[in-house]
């Protein structure tokens, strides 16, 4: 571990003209007084990714870049989304820094639960989760949904710390593991938790954004959430299969009841061939469409190409 660290922190940035101004003068405040404490290196950097924005947030990152060098300005050629944002905001800084933390440009997250970040990761922690202790600025529609969704998520096998999204630190090789992880459709809050390593929690009180309004409409969140739960659970196939399973069986017992129906005289004809053939049939379609699924759901794990193992140490 370095004395001081290198310190990255990569912040996407879509729309953000309102609120840049703010943020960026808050965190030079703050990284100037972790440099001016030794906390970090005075090489570390603010990284803004500009995620194809529509308005002036270019300019104002490269106004920022001319006239503090500590803020480094990227541009995609267009909007990729939030996690891609950042995924190329931590690809960009991987090869330069000790540790890297991510954090969105309207501060909504505590800058100040950076302090505790960095002490955790003195200590040795690779892996740092801002958690929120609590969701009061949040509407009574975004908390519950975001809550009900981590619940989901936890149901259908996927490990997130709960209350907590994108605003974490992670040491360098805990970063290089994550790039290793060669998906297309990620979902980070599900990948890190998959890298190991020694982890830490840091809570801290989630605010207001700073300016500007929320970039993540209705639209988006639903968007995210099925994100989410596709890219990392193959477990909604396997309830295809299960139902599927439950239909034949329960076709099944329409059979003997049909044919105690048919054996009593009580029918109409054609009806018993009917009605076996929609519950039975019915029940094999889906069980094999969820059968079929369960291999398309294994090929999709393995397009991920995801690394079958992360080194920690190799004692040799
Ligand atoms: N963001 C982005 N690309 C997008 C949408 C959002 O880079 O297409 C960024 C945005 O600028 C912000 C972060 O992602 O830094 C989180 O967005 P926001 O704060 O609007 O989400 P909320 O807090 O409302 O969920
Ligand atoms: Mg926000």
């Amino acid at each position: 571990m370095a004395e001081k660290p290198v310190l990255f922190i990569v912040i996407p940035c879509y729309n953000e003209q309102e609120a840049l101004p703010i943020t960026a003068g808050r965190l030079t405040a703050l990284t100037d007084d972790m440099i001016a404490r030794e906390i970090i290196d005075p090489a570390s950097r603010i990284v803004l990714v500009n995620d194809g924005s529509r308005d002036d947030t270019w300019k104002v990152i490269a106004d920022l870049h001319a006239a503090d060098p500590r803020f480094e300005g990227v541009k995609l050629a267009h909007n990729v989304g939030h996690m891609n944002a950042l995924w190329a905001g931590m690809t960009l800084s991987a090869e330069r820094c000790d540790c890297v933390i991510t954090i969105d440009a309207d501060l909504q997250d505590d800058v100040n639960a950076m302090y505790g970040f960095l002490e955790e990761y003195q200590k040795g922690a690779d892996v740092v989760y801002g958690v929120r202790s609590s969701r009061r600025t949040d509407t009574v529609f975004k908390r519950t949904t975001a809550q009900g969704f981590y619940k989901l998520m936890g149901k259908l096998g996927v490990n997130m710390v709960y209350n907590h999204a994108d605003y974490r630190l992670l040491s360098r090789r805990a970063l290089q593991a994550l790039l290793s992880f060669g998906e297309v459709n990620m979902f980070l809050r599900g990948m890190v938790p998959m890298l190991g390593f020694n982890t830490a929690k840091v809570y801290y009180e989630r605010g207001e954004r700073v300016a500007g309004e929320s970039k993540y409409p209705l639209k988006k969140m639903i968007a995210f959430a099925m994100e989410g739960i596709t890219s990392l659970s193959n477990k909604p196939i396997r309830y295809v299969l299960l139902l599927g399973a439950l239909c034949a069986l329960l076709g099944l017992v329409m059979a003997v009841y049909v044919i105690v129906s048919l054996a009593r005289g009580k029918t109409v004809a054609g009806w018993a061939s009917l009605m076996m053939s929609i519950w039975l049939l019915g029940g094999l379609q889906l069980m094999a469409l969820g059968l079929i699924g369960e291999y398309v759901g294994k090929i999709y794990m393995e397009t991920k190409r995801r690394p079958k193992f992360i080194l920690e140490e190799h004692l040799k």
